[in-house]
């Protein structure tokens, strides 16, 4: 048996939550631990489940006992082998540590019971209602599956946000609340019509297989201009082993293959004028000033989520300067650092350093030019700033996290921005331990992604089927805490910020205008 090869990704989403776990025992730890997944077997319409759980089982554990119908037990071997080819399958005799059951709860120790009814998913309890699971539900409730899974394996670690008892729960992902039936349970075969999606990452990539299992019928654009690097493995639920280097916006072409969803490519980067008219947008980016710029680009409906620490997020965006617009979530409420005030902490190094080889675009394994550092009033240089200009930032950078300058070689003569970009963001140099890890550089875990992405889909078709629509709750946002467990309180309340740019009078005159030129019906 064996972890699979980004394994030390895994470690930087999992090992901050268990109280900095280093990588070598957090490594014996998952060597150790033997997780079963199990499907009953009149589990019907949940087979969908059983395949989703294996893959995002895959992306941490490397021994993975399968149990159920023999068609299941063989397709959910084969996409985990194609995930981590080293993983290790087992079948039903051998010994168990914790259990994942697609189905009702037994009264078997360390299990984890996740099911789903309708558009209600449940966490060990039985479901009130028996009517076929929508196939989106079902993926919601293995995913959910999959995060109290990990609250039980790392329960010791974890301490109070360990998975200690059972707490049966329901909620309805239409309403985000109780349990209960909705007409058109299933919504399946739904029309969803034209739609954009900005971002086929881990997020993007859980919501088009959403859609796609949904069997929605309609036509997406996905905008991504990236390709897909090893450590995007750990969560990208389309990627598998062999995916190192592919364009991500092949992979939502591929994830929709022999489906009735439509997928155009853009592989480039955001620009309102990709859309021609592929509106609305989900919106699956990285960053807050990304998100704030779609916005700010964008006079149409915006359906967002997002992953923070632990937690993870989906809001809408519908009537823009009624409802808070996705630049009202993101609005600082206080000065947000400067770009190179963050790098600077990020590779503990003095800003006034970091700014200067930003300002210049200097490779990072250059040493600033005499006279190359600049005199700011409010900056001034400190004593050491005679050394700038005799060793590159980088061979500082090694010093201070303990490596050698050939190890960074690969940044040698790449720009600085991008050193932090692929090196802390990106994870390249995290295990490095440099500085304070920036909070955008936290890795989600699997589950926590692939859930946003679930929930994204699921706004989305919600507000394109009438008879779901209705059930929305008032409620624009919803959160779920992976590390709380259930029964949690899903539905939020957005109020607009104060001064974003959906209040600004400039602002919403030309938006008024973009959106009354693109849709006579506007405001
Ligand atoms: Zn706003």
């Amino acid at each position: 048996m064996s972890l699979p090869r980004f394994f030390d990704r895994i470690a930087d989403a999992a090992a901050p939550l268990l109280g900095g776990l280093d990588h070598g025992s957090l490594r014996e730890r998952l060597e150790r631990t033997t997780v079963t997944l199990v499907i009953d077997d009149d589990s019907t319409g949940h087979e969908v489940g059983y395949d989703f759980a294996a893959n995002l089982l895959a992306r941490v554990y490397p021994t993975i006992r399968l149990c159920g119908p023999q068609p299941l037990v063989e397709r959910a071997a084969r996409t985990i082998t194609l995930i981590n080819p080293r993983a290790e399958i087992l079948d039903e005799g051998a010994a168990v540590d914790w259990t994942l059951r697609l189905g009702p709860p037994t009264d078997a120790p360390r299990e984890v019971a996740v099911s789903a009814s309708g558009w209600n998913v449940y966490v060990d309890s039985e479901p009130q209602d028996q009517v076929r699971a929508a196939p989106a539900a079902v993926l919601a409730a293995a995913a959910l599956g999959v995060g109290e899974l990990f609250r039980g394996v790392f329960c010791r670690e974890l301490g109070d946000r360990g998975r200690h008892t059972r707490t049966p729960w329901g909620v309805n992902l239409v309403s985000l609340g109780a349990p209960s039936p909705v007409p058109e349970e299933r919504a399946i075969g739904a029309d969803v019509g034209v739609f954009a999606l900005v971002g086929a990452g881990a997020i993007g990539q859980a919501a088009i297989l959403t859609v796609a299992v949904q069997q929605a019928r309609g036509r997406v654009l996905v905008i991504d201009p990236e390709r897909v690097t090893l450590s995007n493995l750990q969560r990208y639920v389309l990627t598998l082993d062999s995916d190192v280097g592919a364009v991500k916006t092949e992979l939502a072409a591929r994830a929709a293959q022999g489906t009735d969803l439509e997928v155009a490519q853009a592989p480039a980067a955001w620009d309102a004028t990709v859309l021609e008219g592929a509106e609305p947008v989900l919106v699956a980016v990285d960053s807050t000033d990304d998100r704030i710029a779609i916005q700010a680009s964008l006079p149409a409906a915006v359906f967002n989520a997002y992953t923070q620490p632990a937690d993870l997020g989906w809001s809408r965006h519908e009537r823009f300067g009624e409802d808070a617009c996705l630049a009202c979530v993101y609005w600082p409420d206080r000065p947000r650092p400067d770009r190179h005030e963050m790098i600077a902490e990020a590779l503990g190094q003095h800003p006034l350093r970091v700014l200067a080889y930003l300002a210049i675009g200097l490779p990072a394994g250059v040493a600033l030019p005499p006279g190359g550092v600049p005199a700011l009033p409010d900056l001034p240089a400190p004593p050491e700033a005679g050394e700038w200009t005799r060793r590159s930032i980088l061979e500082d950078v090694a010093a201070q996290a303990g490596v050698s300058v050939s190890d960074l070689a690969a940044w040698r003569s790449r720009p600085l921005a991008d050193l932090y970009q692929d090196g802390i963001c990106g994870g390249g140099l995290l295990e490095t331990r440099i500085g304070e890890v920036p909070h955008e550089a936290l890795v989600p875990l699997a589950h926590q992604s692939a859930l946003a992405g679930i929930m994204l889909a699921i706004q989305f078709v919600a507000a394109r089927v009438p008879a779901l629509r209705e059930h929305r709750p008032v409620e624009t946002e919803g959160r779920y805490d992976v590390l709380a467990g259930p029964p949690q309180i899903v539905g939020r309340l957005r109020d607009r910020s104060d001064n974003c740019l959906c209040s600004d009078a400039v602002f919403l005159e030309v938006y008024g205008d973009k959106f009354a030129l693109k849709d006579g019906a506007a405001r």
